[in-house]
């Protein structure tokens, strides 16, 4: 399956792709945790994006796009993935057409996750990351076993340097902006699925299911 996850920072997209992956047996493409590897190791990307990235802006379509076009060829992609936090711009996006028209594949579609204000800036302020895997936590909504520690590699959590509240609010208007007109333009290929993503993860993944399986015996 190939798979492109839309929603707000904070939906839930990562916590829920993880799940995904593991049951459908895919991988996630995440431009974000791309570009904060890039940040660890110190690259030229890396230095690149870092300037957009901490105040909650986002890194210019040509920087994101040449990323992806060198990532998505790379063979365990070949079978299948899901998409996080690419498209994000309308440029984006008709880059992605032309890349899969060039590469004779489609998307199967388009997972929404919506969930209000509110309750993104909740998530957001409690957020805590794997330094090493990524992985996220919530202090009090979804807390590791061991304060302070990933559950899966024992790697280190830290607070994202955009997990500040100005960054915040910054990312919710980047996004209502350049990102939601993207429900729009899938639509019109009508490929969206638009899901619930307020209430408990496991339910939220639920009704993930229910549409992915829809979409699996069509195939
Ligand atoms: P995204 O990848 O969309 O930015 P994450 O998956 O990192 O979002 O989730 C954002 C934060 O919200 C994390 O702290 C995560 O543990 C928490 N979270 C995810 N899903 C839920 C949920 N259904 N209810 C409450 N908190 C959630
Ligand atoms: P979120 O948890 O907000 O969904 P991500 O990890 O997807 O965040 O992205 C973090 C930051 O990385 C963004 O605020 C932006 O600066 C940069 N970024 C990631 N993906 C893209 C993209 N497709 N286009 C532009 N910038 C991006």
């Amino acid at each position: 399956m190939k798979l492109i996850f839309i929603g707000p920072p904070g939906a839930g997209k990562g916590t829920q792709a993880e799940r995904i992956c593991k049951e459908y047996n895919t991988v996630q493409l995440s431009t974000g945790d791309l570009f904060r590897l890039n940040r660890k190791l110190g690259t030229e990307l890396g230095k690149k994006a870092q300037s957009y990235m901490g105040g909650g802006n986002l890194v210019p379509d040509e920087i994101v796009i040449g990323m992806l076009n060198d990532e998505i060829i790379k063979p365990e992609y070949a079978n299948g993935y899901i998409l996080d936090g690419f498209p994000r711009t309308v440029k984006q996006a008709e880059a992605l057409d032309k890349l899969l028209e060039e590469l004779g594949d489609n998307l199967d579609g388009v997972l929404v996750l919506s969930v209000p204000a509110d309750e993104l800036i909740k998530r957001l302020t409690a957020r805590r990351t794997c330094r090493s895997c990524n992985r996220s936590y919530h202090i009090i909504y979804n807390p590791p076993k061991v304060e302070g520690i990933c559950d899966f590699d024992n790697g280190e959590l830290y607070q994202r340097d955009d997990d500040q509240e100005e960054a915040i609010k910054n990312r919710l208007n980047v996004y209502e902006a350049q990102t939601k007109p993207l429900i729009d333009f899938y639509q019109n290929e009508d490929k969206v699925m638009m899901i619930n993503g307020v209430g408990e993860i496991d339910d939220i993944y639920s009704s993930i299911k229910s549409v992915l399986d829809k979409i699996g015996n069509h195939k």
